[in-house]
């Protein structure tokens, strides 16, 4: 039974990190002509809309997207992601906001593929109508974990895999290192993607110790916290953790994490920072 819904959570900080670093990979992998693969392992409805009943309840969206959209000095490094927020919000107001399959679909072009794996019942066919009419997109309602065996490698020998669960089980931890584990063996020249939250501590230091275990080489981790580490109160921030990084993202990260940081966090609190945890 999966209980998760993103729509509660679309627009938070946690949102703001991760469609900012997959925009900035899609737009990195865009410099060579040669089209590529969007693989979504955990994608989600596709488009919240942020009056609606759930983003209401929590207001997350009002600590994370509201206040970059407000900003009259974006970044260039925002300039993609802030884009699809652009394309889904045509009048003044933030009325939408896009998931990463929305944000693969605005900056991907037309020979580039994307392939979706949703399992809710509910944001399933909430999905499959943003894409209807998209002949670049496969749909499955399927274990987003498997889709890593069997959707790799692609034909194209070039991709981005976004693997963003919902962490409802503690078991995700150790099926995300396994999973990248399995897609690497098949496609090592792929960049993959995985976001996670920090609630507790050592469950991150463990999961990274499990990846360094892997042997994996080039792995990148970028992390933004609203708040100092505690093992009582929740999300206190997350971070993405990239395989084979497009070479300029480390300093592109480097470069926004301190505005996003004063943006977001005006109290503050938190940390930023951008490491490597296995280097080449
Ligand atoms: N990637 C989306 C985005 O950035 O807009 C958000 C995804 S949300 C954090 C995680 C999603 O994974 C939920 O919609 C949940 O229903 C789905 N899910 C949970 N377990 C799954 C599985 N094993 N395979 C595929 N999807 C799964």
């Amino acid at each position: 039974m999966l209980s998760y819904r993103h729509s509660f959570h679309a627009g938070n900080h946690a949102d703001v990190l991760k469609h900012t670093v997959q925009s900035l990979i899609i737009t990195a992998l865009k410099e060579k002509e040669k089209p590529f693969l969007y693989l979504d392992t955990h994608a989600g409805a596709g488009r919240y809309l942020l009056s609606g009943e759930h983003a209401e309840r929590t207001g997350e969206y009002l600590e994370g997207i509201a206040r970059v959209w407000q900003q009259d000095d974006l970044p260039a490094e925002l300039e993609p992601y802030i884009s699809c927020v652009k394309a889904l919000n045509r009048g003044p107001g933030l009325r939408y906001y896009p998931g990463s399959p929305l944000i693969a679909r605005h900056l991907l072009r037309e020979d580039d593929k994307l392939e979706l794996t949703e399992l809710h019942s509910s944001d399933f066919p909430l999905l499959r109508s943003e894409f209807q009419k998209d002949s670049r997109a496969r749909l499955a309602r399927a274990d987003g974990y498997q889709q890593l065996k069997a959707k790799l490698p692609p034909p194209s020998r070039r991709g981005l895999i976004l693997i963003d669960p919902p962490y409802e089980m503690k078991s995700d931890y150790q099926a995300v290192v396994k999973g990248i584990q399995e897609g690497y063996r098949r496609f090592g020249t792929g960049v993959f993607a995985l976001w996670y939250p920090v609630v507790l501590r050592q469950q991150i230091k463990r999961m990274i110790h499990d990846l360094e275990a892997t042997g994996i080489r080039r792995i990148l981790q970028i992390e933004l916290a609203v708040r100092p580490d505690s093992d009582r109160f929740g999300m206190t921030g997350s971070g993405m953790i990239v395989v084979n990084p497009p070479w300029k993202l480390e300093q592109q990260m480097r470069d926004l994490l301190p505005w996003l940081h004063r943006v977001l966090v005006p109290a503050g609190t938190g940390h930023t920072s951008v490491n490597w945890i296995v280097p080449e």
